[in-house]
């Protein structure tokens, strides 16, 4: 249904992570992600939208306001007497036939789990969605992990490229279990690296894809290395050879952690059909976007080595309605039928404002935009060319409205990816283009877009 799945391979991302950082550098300009009321002042809505809304927007300034406001909607949609069962994490462990998993696999990934889990917990009570978090499976009161022996040897056969057939492996195992593949999330984290005493040579696959909120896969990697523990200030100044898609490189015994264990979790993100974002300037104050380069600064403020990653807005919007996060997979598989109508787009105080109305068979609880710039030699957008793309939500108003402003404006060529967020974890992605030059956005495109996309 979407036809770019959110993808990438984090371990072979550090050119994209250069351009990612030289387009943060560009001048941009700071806004605020709350609305101002001089703001809507300049603003005309139309005569549709005054004659059919009352709709209050300085009620939902305030992000806080803006979680009430969604909350509020899910629990008007979510039926309180149906039998509510979400979906958990399936984890993985695969090993090749000749190798066990490595040295206390089972205990280290129990607690690299707890802290994935406590990371979106914190961050989703940051936002005001209390106890929301990532749903794992627990058995004897530890991580279930369910350990899949390869059907070949650890003699070459399985390298950073085998994922396919890792995963064809992997869905044979589960079926055996009454585990159908197809209707869950899969975390699978590979044996397939070798240590000796320091020195640590990877050949795991890495990375994730999201096919859509029912189906996601993602590859990490196990290390003998790889601890909760590794991640705080390590006073023994262990250094690392490690070894993955080049030569051997020095990792400190932290940043291999935090590389590693931030890839898992950025990785996770993508197989919960998370695309990158980059962290508005406003949300920069916080570190850096979990989907962004947040896999390289993943628990630094342990060490007071950085702010450490976060998780935007958007994406925390996206997870609430998650069904291995939301605790529900009601209506899950029903397509939500989205159109949209009296679409339209202005610039008003250095921000594009993107108006619509909206109907679908599943209810919106957010409109998001990714606003995602064309890099110098870029050919086309997303896939790993949308590690600038900032994002910026909108709630849905009573009258099926939203409101996006879109700040922090470049000059150049730009793709708005319109994300409608579904209340059963589905979402609907539009696009619009716009060309912006010095610091006014010309919408020819972007009216020719709109032409294509809207519900007359
Ligand atoms: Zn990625």
């Amino acid at each position: 249904m979407h036809p770019t799945p959110a993808t990438c391979s984090s371990r072979m991302s550090s050119g994209f992570l250069r351009r990612a950082s030289s387009a943060a550098t560009l001048g941009v300009l700071l806004v605020s992600l709350t609305i101002s009321p001089c703001a809507r002042a300049g603003d005309q809505p139309s005569a549709a939208a005054t004659e059919s809304s009352a709709f209050d927007w300085s009620t939902v300034d305030s992000q806080p306001e803006q979680a009430a406001h969604i909350l509020r909607q899910l629990r008007a949609w979510r039926k309180p007497d149906r039998k509510r069962h979400g979906k958990t994490l399936r984890v993985v462990y695969f090993h090749p036939q000749d190798r066990q998993p490595l040295k206390n696999h089972g205990e280290r990934w129990d607690r690299i789990m707890a802290d994935v889990q406590k990371f979106h917990r914190d961050e989703m009570n940051r936002f005001g969605y209390q106890d929301v978090t990532l749903s794992l499976e627990q058995t004897n009161g530890r991580l279930k992990l369910h350990e899949v022996q390869g059907a070949a040897n650890d003699d070459g056969s399985y390298s950073y490229r085998s994922g396919s057939r890792i995963y064809g492996e992997v869905v044979k195992a589960l079926a055996k279990s009454g585990i159908d593949a197809n209707t869950e999330t899969l975390l699978i984290v590979c044996g397939l690296s070798r240590t000796e005493d320091k020195q640590v040579t990877i050949y795991s696959p890495y990375y994730g894809m999201g096919a859509d909120h029912n189906k996601g896969i993602c590859f990490v990697a196990d290390s003998d290395w790889l601890t909760i523990d590794g991640l705080k200030p390590d006073r023994k100044g262990i250094t690392l050879q490690v070894k993955e898609h080049r030569g051997y490189e020095p990792f400190t015994l932290a940043r291999f952690n935090t590389t590693y264990i931030g890839g898992t979790i950025h990785e996770l993100g993508h197989g919960l059909s998370l695309p990158h974002n980059h962290a508005t300037k406003l949300e920069a104050k916080r570190g850096t976007a979990l989907m962004g380069a947040g896999n390289y600064t993943y628990r630094q403020e342990w060490r007071q080595e950085g702010k450490g990653s976060f998780l935007t807005q958007a994406h925390a919007i996206r997870l609430l309605v998650h069904p291995v996060f939301s605790g529900t997979s009601q209506q899950c598989n029903q397509p939500p039928n989205l159109q949209l109508r009296a679409l339209r787009v202005s610039f008003h105080e250095d921000q594009i404002h993107i108006r619509g109305e909206l109907q679908a068979d599943i209810p919106s609880i957010a409109m998001i935009a990714y606003n995602d710039r064309e890099n110098p030699g870029q050919q086309g957008y997303q896939v790993n060319n949308d590690y600038d793309a900032t994002t910026w939500p909108s709630v849905i108003s009573p009258q099926h409205e939203f409101w996006i402003r879109v700040g922090d404006l470049q000059d150049g060529k730009h793709q708005l990816r319109l994300v409608s967020v579904h209340a059963n974890g589905a979402v609907t992605t539009h696009r619009l283009h716009y060309t912006s030059k010095d610091g006014v956005p010309d919408f020819d495109h972007t009216n020719k877009d709109i032409a294509k996309i809207t519900t007359p």
